[in-house]
């Protein structure tokens, strides 16, 4: 019998840190006695960890996900007037990052399936001012790389990955390799926002790369492009990680893996459950390992269900309402409704739901139990 609960969260971030109460409160008091809060050896120990964990040669600590894509376009000297393309379905992030920069944001529609950048879409944007393609790998399941390398190889792009929501995901190759989120391009993003599979205490984020002069660049761009101390070559900025958010990330890397399984566990639970209702499930596309940063359904009366969630107090998202290109603040670039019809038929109709590993079986029972009334 399942007990209807008085509300359900999004997210239980008092169950997740309960076990490791402990562990993240001596990591603390260490970095308060060593008084060394700003890149010490907790970030550098934090950045090897990293680098390992995505199978990357170096890693570096940023003061959070957005500044994580900054920092990556001024590594590959993103100049005004660039065009880089990337998805319109993602957090305002990826592509305010772009034009913060200075360049323009070009947008291709989605796979509706996987609801990433669809490949077949984006030559046809490509001009002589794109430089870097940048694909999200939305709800925690990476985009078609192999796909979009092969593009990047022909026209001599750089790649730059928006991994934020999906640290620890992977895709197989055509030749059976596995390969990692954020180590296929020339750089891999990361943020520790609470709300990740990995999050930190307050803001934090990440790169990767397999590039020694790229990982040197970002060393320095990150501490206003000092190199050394006090001598610039090149303009950077504050983008650096403290010692108290990388000692949080050191005790809880260890336990991500057990973190994606958890909500891998719920996402079967629930594509069960919902199998052949009028729900259409996240799609895992073959070889791909999903770690479910959201789970994210689709169906043509969301309000209604939407309003049923509330009414019960499930929390519930929609994960992005409005698309990039129909943002206000791109209006110059032109787009109109039904630029990228893909995109904009799934913004109206996706919906996420509580995933998160601490989930009991009777809340999720519930949750599918309103959801099917
Ligand atoms: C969370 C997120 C970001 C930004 O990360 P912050 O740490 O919040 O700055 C960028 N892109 C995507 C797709 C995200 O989900």
């Amino acid at each position: 019998m399942t007990i209807q609960p008085k509300s359900i969260p999004m997210l239980d971030l008092q169950a997740q840190y309960e076990p490791i109460k402990n562990e993240v409160l001596n990591a603390l008091t260490n970095v308060f006695e060593s008084k060394q809060f700003i890149l010490g050896s907790e970030g550098r120990r934090l950045e090897a960890s990293l680098a390992e964990y995505c199978g990357c040669t170096h890693g570096v600590g940023v003061s959070s996900g957005t500044d994580a894509l900054i920092i990556a376009l001024m590594a590959l000297d993103i100049k005004p007037g660039d065009e880089i393309i990337t998805s319109s379905m993602t957090f305002f992030a990826t592509a305010g990052s772009i034009a913060r920069t200075g360049a323009v944001p070009v947008f291709v529609d989605i796979d509706p399936d996987t609801y990433n950048i669809d490949p077949k879409k984006i030559e046809e944007k490509i001009t002589d001012k794109t430089k870097v393609i940048m694909p999200v790998h939305l709800y925690g399941q990476m985009a078609d790389m192999e796909s979009i390398m092969a593009i990047a190889k022909k026209h001599n792009l750089h790649v730059v990955e928006d991994a934020a929501q999906a640290i620890g995901a992977s895709v197989t190759w055509s030749d059976g390799s596995v390969k990692k989120a954020g180590s296929i391009g020339d750089i891999g993003c990361f943020s520790f926002f609470p709300g990740k599979n990995l999050g930190c205490c307050g803001d934090g984020g990440g790169v990767v790369t397999n590039d020694k002069s790229l990982y040197e660049t970002l060393i320095h761009l990150r501490n206003h492009g000092a190199n050394p101390r006090y001598y610039h070559q090149i303009i950077g900025g504050n983008f650096r990680l403290d010692e108290l958010q990388a000692a949080v990330l050191n005790v809880k890397l260890p336990h991500l893996e057990d973190q994606h399984k958890g909500r891998q566990k719920n996402a079967a639970f629930y594509n069960s459950k919902l199998e052949g209702s009028k729900f259409k499930t996240p799609v895992v596309v073959s070889g791909n390992r999903m770690i479910f940063n959201q789970y994210t359904l689709r169906c043509n009366d969301r309000d209604a269900i939407l309003e049923k969630l509330k009414e019960k107090n499930i929390a519930h998202a929609v994960y992005y309402p409005v698309p990039l290109h129909l943002q206000d603040c791109f209006k110059e670039l032109g787009y109109k409704v039904g630029d990228l019809p893909e995109t904009e038929k799934a913004a109206n109709e996706v919906f996420s739901i509580p995933i998160f590993t601490e989930l009991s079986d009777n809340d999720k029972s519930w949750i599918v139990e309103v959801l099917l009334s």
